[in-house]
């Protein structure tokens, strides 16, 4: 099956062979020439695959067989929690009312719609321990680079505009240094210290009345949990700058402690991630951002406020705000889904979740320790990183394991990631995994570590089972053919 040779849709072509049979034409024909303006009509006609309904069915069936997603196999793919996504959340979201309504609606025909959504912002305020939320932001970088927009605002309101400096860790995910950046900030690394956790005594010396924010994610990317963080947002408070909360991944703290109650003045969440949005393929996601009071002022508008007589409203008349940052209010269908898992788990739910999260991630670490190098050896929270340095002295490198996993039809976990550990590899088995599950890819990891010492070449040539074995990733990302080209070979 795996092995199968799939042709390319235009290899399939059998001229006359059509997919479709429409009437004959019983209206009046029109020049195309008449309808468009100039340059618009396109001298010849485009080039489409003529196949029949039935083969092309079976084309992208095949071609669907070989993608690897949560509903088909285990994805301990760390930082991104791809957790089993309930297929209750797809029900609600194609409820007529939800799935047929506009956003150029009146507001008083959308009261149901308005209504869930303030519902969700305000379990999300909850949860975060924040004063209010907006959902329009698409995504976790979206949020992120929202929160900083905020953020600049508010120093600007307040006659420090000078403050021009973000300060991210050395563990941080990539996409905060890259929505500092964007966001028009410089960003500054602070170390982490051999516990790899925030090294405070390096955050004292890159703060200062330029500090604009710290932008942290707690647990960070290591897993660990920072357990100085009140001292590390009074570090940040006494000079004035904001503290940011990368809440990508709450899967290791919800419903048990709260950014709001460590002294993080805003946080993202991506719904697609810890509130069981499906993700992966590039969205559509939501990464809807709390704030304390003091940065309420500068949300994106619109607001959604209820109204005294219970209705629901836009308040748009906002002075300070950054403006929008989203067509229309965000991803609607993402919120649905995320609103639909908070009330079917609730906050017993929900704490559950965190606790079999932080379970999983220490099991699964506890049973490869011996096997893989543990540069940071403490209980972790949602998610593990392991090195492969031991591995690599045997001559078989961390990208050579994670091949060799696809041989056992595993998605391989996040590896050279975070960017301090060398030959890393981040595991997240997430709440939703059974004991076997875990069992059965650990026994696949600790036979890959027997290979690398016993025959290294099988994990170094890896994959085998395959469609296509070990591709040129270099060639395949610098130029890339992503175009059917007829004489292309
Ligand atoms: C996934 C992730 C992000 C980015 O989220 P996107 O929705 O992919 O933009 C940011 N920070 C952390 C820690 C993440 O895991």
């Amino acid at each position: 099956m795996r092995n199968e040779n799939q042709p390319l849709i235009f290899e399939l072509i059998h001229e006359d062979r059509i997919g479709y049979s429409l009437p004959e034409l019983d209206v009046p024909d029109v020049e195309l020439e008449d309808l468009l303006p100039e340059g618009y009509v396109r001298e010849e006609a485009a080039e489409l695959p003529e196949v029949s309904e039935l083969d092309i069915m079976r084309h992208y069936t095949a071609l669907s067989r070989r993608n690897h997603g949560v509903d088909s196999g285990f994805y301990p793919l760390g930082s991104c929690t791809m957790k089993y996504n309930p297929k209750l959340n797809e029900n609600v979201a194609r409820i007529s009312g939800f799935a047929n309504i506009h956003p150029l609606q009146a507001e008083e025909t959308v009261q149901g719609a308005l209504e869930l959504l303030y519902e969700l912002q305000s379990s999300l305020k909850e949860i975060t321990g924040m004063d209010e939320v907006t959902l329009q932001p698409a995504a976790g970088a979206h949020g992120e680079w929202t929160a900083l927009m905020m953020i600049r605002a508010y120093h600007k309101a307040n006659g420090e505009g000078h403050r021009n400096k973000v300060i991210v860790p050395d563990s941080a995910h990539g996409t905060n240094p890259a929505s500092a950046a964007v966001a028009g900030f410089e960003t500054i690394t602070v170390k982490s210290d051999e516990n790899g956790l925030v090294d405070l005594e390096d955050l004292r010396r890159v703060v200062g009345d330029d500090t604009a924010a710290l932008m942290l994610t707690n647990p960070n990317t290591l897993g660990l949990f920072e357990e100085n963080i009140l001292e590390i947002s009074e570090i940040i408070h006494s000079v004035g700058g904001k503290v940011y909360y990368d809440g990508a991944n709450l899967n290791a703290v919800m419903s048990k402690a709260r950014p709001g109650d460590m002294g993080f003045d805003c946080v993202h969440l991506n719904l697609h991630k810890t509130f069981t949005g499906p993700h992966g393929g590039g969205g559509p996601g939501s990464g809807p951002v709390g704030v304390k009071a003091d940065l309420i002022p500068f949300l994106p508008k619109p607001v959604l406020v209820k109204l005294e007589d219970g209705t629901f409203h836009f308040d748009y008349n906002r002075p300070q705000s950054i403006g929008r940052v989203k067509p229309y209010y965000g991803n609607f269908g993402i919120n649905v889904r995320a609103y639909t898992y908070i009330r079917t788990m609730g906050p017993e739910g929900l704490r559950q979740v965190t606790e079999y999260a932080v379970l999983n991630a220490n099991y699964m670490m506890r049973r490869l320790e011996p096997y893989f190098d543990l540069p940071f050896n403490r209980h972790c929270k949602h998610e593990f990183v392991l090195s492969g340095r031991r591995q690599k002295k045997l001559g078989v490198r961390t990208l050579d394991i994670a091949k060799r996993l696809l041989d056992f039809g595993y998605h391989p976990p996040t590896i050279y990631f975070p960017l301090n550990v060398e030959e890393g590899m981040m595991i997240e088995p997430t709440e939703t995994e059974s004991k076997e599950t875990l069992d059965a890819f650990c026994d696949i990891m600790i036979q890959i570590a027997k290979e690398a010492e016993e025959n290294p070449s099988i994990v170094q040539e890896a994959p085998h089972t395959t469609v296509v074995n070990r591709l040129d990733e270099t060639r395949a990302a610098r130029t890339p053919i992503l175009r059917y080209k007829k004489d292309y070979k």
